[in-house]
């Protein structure tokens, strides 16, 4: 409604701007018009009198000068030629004039002498310059005397001899009445301008009407200019800029549910294009566009952001739902399509964030992408949006890209640092730590490529390695006599998968590893980021018999309260505060604190990074239970920490297997 208003609003203008010059040009031509016909009337009067002159007055004329009047036969003559005229009313006045302008003759007093004063219009006439004047009746000078009479065209016009050769003897004034010519001049004025209203009319209606069309062919090109705008020429789908507006207008009505938006990158489509050719990458994307709109629901938007990128806007769902969504979209994407002969099903990078009412679209739109292209380039299926992955390091990314092949291969490897009893040296079991013997880099410690595995799904599998690997050392070591527990480092991400226990425990039932030797290590944060679900977790591996160490006490921010609840068994009091316990005696105090709050909870204290005997003697004075670090032994594999416990012919307690998985 609205819109059609302002179209007729944007008709109306044209018609008051068209009608405007319309109505101008009627007034300039049916002005012009009236003086035309006035001037045709005054030069109609003037062949009218050329005429006379001509015709009726030079042959009564036969002398060489009207300086002395006609002769007396001449003024008979020129009275019986003149009187009709002026009775029949052909002319109202007549005079013949000299050729200085004297009157010689009038009819109306025939015997008159010339008289009156001279005449310039008489001069102008016998100079060639005919003299018609739009006047009145007795306005010339010599009739000064009388009244003003009716209008008439005044009309002075040489006058020759005879048959009308040689020089003009004088002129003839002539005054023809201009009533009847009016009238006629009006009546042509009356009907060309009915005849120019019309047309003009007519013109005008022409122009309002192809202004009207025109106004409805912009409104409705501006109308689908705008849906065009909004739209993806190629798939159909709608555009990054529709895709901004519907995920401003989802977060405004989120409320407190999330809208999950995924940006998805086609792998390999620039290959396609380039082997297959443009025509193909083309039917490519617009199959990719079809799977993608027959499996999302209805209340998803799909977009195309990019050459090969799409996106979908989930509204109404959680993170669990967006989950299964996508689960959706990518089994949808298996679907192959032909081009060139070949079969090609759709591989994609996805990149997703959640975002809630009060978030900023265009933040969300770029956090995505920043998310997908970090996936793509890990050559991970999914990453989820983390700030740690601006500006990603795309040399860590592709790190991570490898190691999803190095799984599983030789390239993987677990060293191993002894835990020592402070009471009498003996050694409790060793922390395994995860090491990449990188083909071209060297040996990689977990600083280098971890941290990126981390922000991925890639984290998963490669802990499985992790526990599986670590169990088989500690199976292969208690079959040679020489039972070591094994601890190994578990990530939060891992805290957070519900399959995660059932698979470590798998783990050791593959092995047929006593469940007490092994153990597991978290750090603060990984309780902290999901307190809930760690929790569970942590109480299914404890219930079985798997102990659980706090890694790296004493930085994070684990609430007691947390600890209190969870089934932890050991404190790791990090290396920051043990390292530098003999250079700063002042750390002193907060060591023994941590180890009493370790006690009190019923828990083993740790002290993590002893790097001399110094510090270890310290730790041991303030009451930790067991040492780790540097100054006892470097991390290191399996065959080397044989020799050093060979070399060190330390009294290895045996623990006593526990089968409880039974
Ligand atoms: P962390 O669990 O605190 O492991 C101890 C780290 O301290 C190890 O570094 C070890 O080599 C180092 N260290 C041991 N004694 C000393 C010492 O006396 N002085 C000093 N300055 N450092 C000492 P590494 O092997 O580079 O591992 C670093 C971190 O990577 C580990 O810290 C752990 O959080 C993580 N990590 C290692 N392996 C794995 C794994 O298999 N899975 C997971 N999720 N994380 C792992
Ligand atoms: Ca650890
Ligand atoms: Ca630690």
């Amino acid at each position: 409604m609205q819109r059609k208003r302002s179209g007729l609003g944007l008709f109306g203008f044209y018609a008051a701007v068209t009608l405007v010059p319309i109505v101008v040009l009627g007034l300039l031509l049916t002005r012009s018009l009236r003086s035309d016909l006035e001037h045709g009337g005054v030069a109609a009067a003037g062949t009218i009198a050329d005429s006379i002159a001509r015709s009726a007055i030079g042959p009564t004329l036969s002398g060489d000068t009207l300086a002395d009047g006609p002769t007396a036969a001449e003024r008979v003559a020129l009275r019986n030629a003149m009187m009709p005229l002026l009775t029949n009313g052909d002319a109202l006045q007549l005079r013949l004039r000299d050729r200085v302008g004297h009157i010689v003759f009038d009819p109306l007093v025939p015997n008159q002498r010339p008289t009156g004063p001279t005449d310039g219009e008489v001069v102008e006439a016998l100079s060639g310059h005919p003299v018609r004047l739009l006047t009145r009746i007795n306005a010339d000078e010599a009739d000064r005397a009388k009244a003003l009479g009716a209008r008439a065209i005044e009309v002075y016009t040489p006058v020759f001899a005879g048959s009308g050769n040689g020089n003009a003897l004088g002129a003839l004034e002539i005054y023809v009445p201009y009533a009847p010519i009016a009238a006629s001049t009006e009546s042509s004025y009356r009907h060309m301008t009915i005849l120019l209203t019309i047309g003009l009319l007519v013109l005008w209606s022409v122009l309002a009407t192809i202004s009207w069309s025109v106004t409805q062919r912009l409104r409705r090109s501006a109308a689908s200019n705008r849906r065009l705008a909004r739209v993806d020429a190629l798939t159909g789908l709608a555009n990054r800029t529709a895709l901004a507006e519907a995920l401003s207008h989802s977060l405004a009505s989120a409320h407190d549910r999330s809208v999950s938006v995924v940006v998805m990158d086609i792998d390999g489509f620039t290959q396609i294009n380039e082997v297959l050719g443009h025509e193909n990458g083309d039917r490519f994307l617009r199959h990719i566009a079809e799977q993608l709109t027959a499996v999302v629901e209805p209340t998803d938007l799909v977009a195309r952001v990019g050459g090969d990128e799409f996106s979908v806007l989930m509204n109404g769902t959680d993170r669990r739902g967006a989950d299964l969504r996508l689960e959706k979209i990518r089994w949808a994407l298996l679907n192959e399509v032909e081009l060139g002969g070949v079969a090609l099903a759709a591989e994609i990078a996805v990149g997703r964030v959640d975002g809630r009412s009060g978030d900023d679209p265009a933040e969300l739109l770029r956090q995505a992408g920043v998310a997908c292209r970090a996936a793509k380039h890990a050559k991970v299926p999914l990453l989820s949006y983390d700030s740690a992955l601006e500006g990603f390091d795309a040399d860590r990314l592709s790190l991570v890209a490898e190691l999803r092949h190095s799984i599983d291969s030789e390239h993987l490897v677990l060293h191993y640092q002894p835990k020592i009893a402070t009471s009498d040296g003996h050694v409790v079991g060793v922390e395994a730590l995860l090491r990449w013997q990188h083909p071209t880099r060297g040996l990689l410690l977990p600083g280098a490529f971890l941290p990126a595995v981390e922000s991925t799904e890639l984290i998963l599998p490669l802990t499985d390695w992790v526990v599986d690997a670590g169990c088989r050392q500690a199976i292969s070591w208690l079959e040679a006599g020489r039972p070591l527990a094994i601890a190994v480092n578990i990530s939060a991400r891992c805290l957070r998968d519900p399959m995660f226990p059932d698979r470590v425990l798998g783990a050791l039932v593959r092995h047929r590893l006593p469940v007490n030797l092994l153990s597991i290590e978290i750090t603060e944060t990984a309780v902290i980021s999901d307190p809930d679900r760690a929790a569970s977790t942590l109480r299914r591996l404890s219930e079985r018999g798997i102990k659980i160490s706090v890694d790296d006490f004493g930085v994070g921010y684990t609430s007691l309260g947390h600890l209190h609840q969870l089934p932890i068994h050991e404190l790791k009091i990090d290396q920051q505060f043990v390292t530098p316990l003999i250079s700063a005696p002042d750390g002193r105090a907060v060591v023994r604190a941590l180890v009493s709050l370790g006690h009190e909870l019923g828990m083993t204290v740790v002290a993590e990074g002893v790097e001399d005997d110094a510090t270890l003697a310290a730790i041991a004075a303030i009451g930790c239970d067991i040492a780790q670090g540097y100054g006892i032994a470097r991390p290191a594999p399996a065959e080397v920490l044989d020799q050093w416990l060979i070399e060190r012919r330390s009294a290895v307690p045996i623990p006593t297997p526990v089968n409880s998985l039974a």
